[in-house]
């Protein structure tokens, strides 16, 4: 099947195959078809299988193909999208697909997110906006402000709706969603379902198309997946040799702790491998630093914790290592999403200590796979090593007791959920549901 034969304008076709796309991926087929018939729609997609295209493409198409609704207060046409992302970064990325994939059509597109200064938004705003993309608690700091109008938006997509709701951002949502016309489009996507989300899908989508392109919980085929068993203390060891053996040039790292990762980078810094760090703590412009290095090419690991790291897309991206193993085992299928991406193949390497072996076992459990257990020479763990408490910076007192722990803190703003809870699959219907602690709700803005 070819672009064309989906009913998309000759403008978006020769963007998307000026990128080197030449056949939709399974949720585009579906997606975009569902989308154009003006359908609410629920869609269930793997990371890394094109979802963004999947409404960027059929939202360009109907926005360009509509004629605009003038709004007579002011010069320009009202904003007529909306786009929400969980992260920043996620937002970024998003705006520079819709810029790319509508470059041929006269739309403009803007993209809004916290951490940055306010004003230049601002100035962006009183300009023609078509296309908004924005991270929910930034978009509410304008919605105060008065200085964006939503009163026109015709097509609202979640993109990553679960993560939005896992970091808390479910009272933000139901503020936003109240400041939209009752007359709109709704687009639902998410990578696992849970009962929050069908919640919020009940009283959101009216009548939607669902698409489930493969199997939530399940890892791509295109990804190698590997378990190194090691002691504690000795994966930063570790670590270091597989990047020297193997010349791993380009390495997503992920650690479950803020202080974690820039421990890990002062420590790969120190054994001559560059390395940077994204996370929550960090200002936003390091962040955007140190993610175009990484894209570029110029910078060999990124150390990321799974908030700030959620969604990235990096294109053929060769190596993924979990330093520790997720508390929710969801986040170790979005973590080893960033590679294999679009049928190009990648690595996932997890090294596992012995307190991490449960973390484990329900991460098999999730993805439905035993994943063999290695051990690389020299550095074959201790047998007789009890296991520890993992440490989350929040519940458990550090072991050794330095006051450092202090900064121990997780970069996930809420307590992880069940794994079982949320590795349902679609029912519809379902009751509204859906609270945050006023600290969960702090920190989930920190990443807005
Ligand atoms: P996404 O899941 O939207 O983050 O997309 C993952 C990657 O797939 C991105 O690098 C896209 O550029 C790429 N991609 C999206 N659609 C296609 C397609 N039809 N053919 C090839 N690559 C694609």
């Amino acid at each position: 099947m070819s672009f064309s034969t989906l009913g998309l304008s000759n403008e978006i076709i020769r963007a998307v195959t000026e990128r080197g796309y030449t056949e939709p991926t399974p949720i585009q087929m579906q997606a975009i078809p569902a989308v154009l018939s003006g359908s609410d729609l629920l869609a269930g997609a793997q990371t890394g299988t094109g979802k963004t295209a999947g409404f960027t493409l059929p939202l360009l198409h109907r926005l360009s193909s509509d004629k605009s609704v003038k709004d007579s207060r002011s010069e320009y046409p009202p904003i007529r999208a909306l786009i929400l992302t969980p992260t920043r970064e996620l937002a970024a990325q998003v705006e520079e697909s819709v810029r790319e994939y509508g470059k041929y059509l006269k739309l403009n597109t803007m993209v809004m997110f916290g951490g940055v200064s306010i004003n230049p938004q601002k100035r962006l705003l009183k300009g023609r906006v078509d296309i908004l993309v924005a991270t929910p608690g930034r978009l509410l700091d304008h919605v105060q402000q008065g200085t964006v109008k939503l009163s026109h938006i015709e097509v609202l997509v979640l993109d990553e709706a679960d993560r939005m709701l896992d970091m808390g951002f479910i009272h933000d949502i139901r503020r936003i969603l109240s400041l939209l016309p009752k007359q709109r489009q709704n687009l639902l996507f998410f990578a696992t379902f849970s009962d929050k989300l069908k919640a919020l899908a009940a009283g959101l989508l009216n009548h939607p198309k669902m698409i489930e392109v493969a199997r939530s919980n399940v890892t791509a085929d295109t990804v190698v997946q590997k378990v190194y068993r090691v002691d504690r203390d000795r994966k930063r060891e570790l670590l270091t040799h597989l990047i020297r053996q193997y010349n791993w040039y380009q390495v997503l790292v992920f650690t479950r702790t803020k202080y974690g990762a820039d421990r890990l980078v002062k420590q790969l810094s120190l054994n001559r491998i560059q390395a940077l760090a994204i996370h929550g703590n960090k200002s936003q412009s390091a962040r955007t630093h140190a993610l175009e290095k990484f894209k570029n090419g110029s910078l060999q690991v990124l150390v990321a914790t799974d908030v700030a790291a959620r969604g990235l897309d990096i294109s053929e991206l060769p190596h993924v290592v979990n330093f520790d193993l997720p508390n929710v085992p969801e986040d170790y299928v979005h973590r080893i999403g960033r590679t294999g991406r679009a049928g190009a193949s990648g690595e996932a390497v997890s090294l596992v200590c012995v307190d991490e072996y449960q973390l484990l076992a329900d991460i098999e459990k999730l993805i439905g796979q035993q994943l063999p257990l290695e051990a690389i020479a020299g550095f074959k763990p201790n047998s007789t090593t009890k296991p520890e408490p993992i440490q989350d910076g929040r519940k458990h007192k550090p072991r050794g007791g330095l006051d450092k722990r202090k900064a121990h803190s997780t970069d996930k703003p809420q307590a992880p959920t069940s794994a079982k809870k949320s590795a349902k699959r679609i029912v519809a219907g379902g009751n509204k549901s859906g609270t945050r602690s006023g600290a969960s709700r702090r920190s989930a803005k920190r990443s807005s």
